[in-house]
């Protein structure tokens, strides 16, 4: 109880500390994003220090929550699967919890887009023996410097142990540890690299950050991503997930069809209101003062994107 709770309110304060950066990430000067004190940075570092929960769903597989995106763990005789590799600071928090999971050693990583939260600890990950699978685009954008507008950030290009060494375009099967493992590409949505990856014996689906449940998404324009591609990928997502699934959001807690409804409602109802205020000619300062977002801004609007960043990433599509 009291570990869950710990862990609740370090995530609030790691999600709250990097929405004050974004925040100012919008006011201040470019410059000053080169340092040590940008968004990335300071995601980076107060990951490091949050406490990571490891919450088992069925079928074997559990989830690691609190290193950036949620990574899920497949073990067994083949060696650790693991969905995700969160961000590299973590590396002695998520070994514990790992260990404490299975003494299987990591053997396998699926990448599900290639954004920073899901793939800086790609490189110990490899070094400890994971081969790294992902969508053709993630291995485009780790192997050069790719910038981020929304973050106002160029990642530089990873290291070579980093690079998915095996890639795919539309659909793959993965079968280990006695588990089908399917895999997907969205068409773009988040990114251009977003995929699914469904442990269908167990019935549970990592939807990667498609979905984003409790907090405003963020949408990557830089990398192909949209409010419309959002729209689709979550249409997308409700036409296969059933009322028995278990859902994996790329950020906030293991989730229900039900939830995914209500998501898909959030982005679509905010969709109508910010195109339509924005056809009558309203700058994007009005159509925040507008607050299309109120009903929701209060428990959603306090993590990674304000009220603000998200009615922005609505307002550049449409
Ligand atoms: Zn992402």
């Amino acid at each position: 109880m009291n570990n869950k709770l710990d862990s609740g309110i370090s995530r609030r304060r790691f999600l709250a500390s990097t929405s004050v950066a974004a925040t100012i990430g919008l006011l201040a000067p470019r410059h000053l994003f080169a340092d040590d004190n940008g968004l990335v940075a300071t995601a980076r570092r107060t990951a490091a220090a949050a406490n990571i929960t490891v919450q088992k769903l069925r079928g074997n597989v559990s989830v690691l929550m609190g290193a950036g995106g949620n990574i899920a763990v497949l073990p067994g005789p083949d060696g650790k699967l693991l969905i995700d590799a969160g961000f590299a600071g973590a590396r002695p928090k998520i070994s514990q919890a790992l260990v404490s999971i299975s003494s299987d050693p990591i053997k396998h990583l699926i990448n599900t887009h290639w954004h920073f939260d899901h793939t800086d600890g790609n490189e110990w990950l490899h070094s400890e023996g994971a081969e790294i699978l992902a969508h053709v685009n993630t291995k485009s954008h780790l192997s050069k410097d790719t910038r981020v507008e929304g973050w106002n950030f160029t990642f530089k290009a990873s290291p070579a142990g980093a690079i998915p060494a095996k890639v795919f375009e539309t659909e793959q099967t993965v079968r280990l540890n006695a588990a089908t493992i399917a895999l997907k590409h969205y068409a773009p949505a988040h990114t251009d690299s977003d995929i699914y990856v469904h442990f269908t014996d167990a019935d549970i689906i990592h939807v990667a950050d498609t979905f984003w449940n409790g907090y405003y998404p963020f949408i990557d324009y830089s990398t192909g991503g949209s409010i419309d591609g959002m729209i689709r990928a979550t249409e997308a997502n409700l036409a296969k997930v059933t009322d028995k699934m278990i859902v994996i959001p790329g950020h906030g807690a293991v989730a229900n069809k039900s939830q995914l409804v209500f998501y898909r409602d959030l982005l679509v109802g905010t969709r109508e209101k910010v195109s339509a205020l924005k056809k009558q000619g309203k700058s994007l300062d009005e159509i925040v003062a507008a607050k299309p977002t109120a009903a929701t801004d209060a428990d959603w609007g306090k993590g990674f994107r304000s009220p603000k960043d998200f009615i922005g990433d609505v307002f550049q599509g449409v």
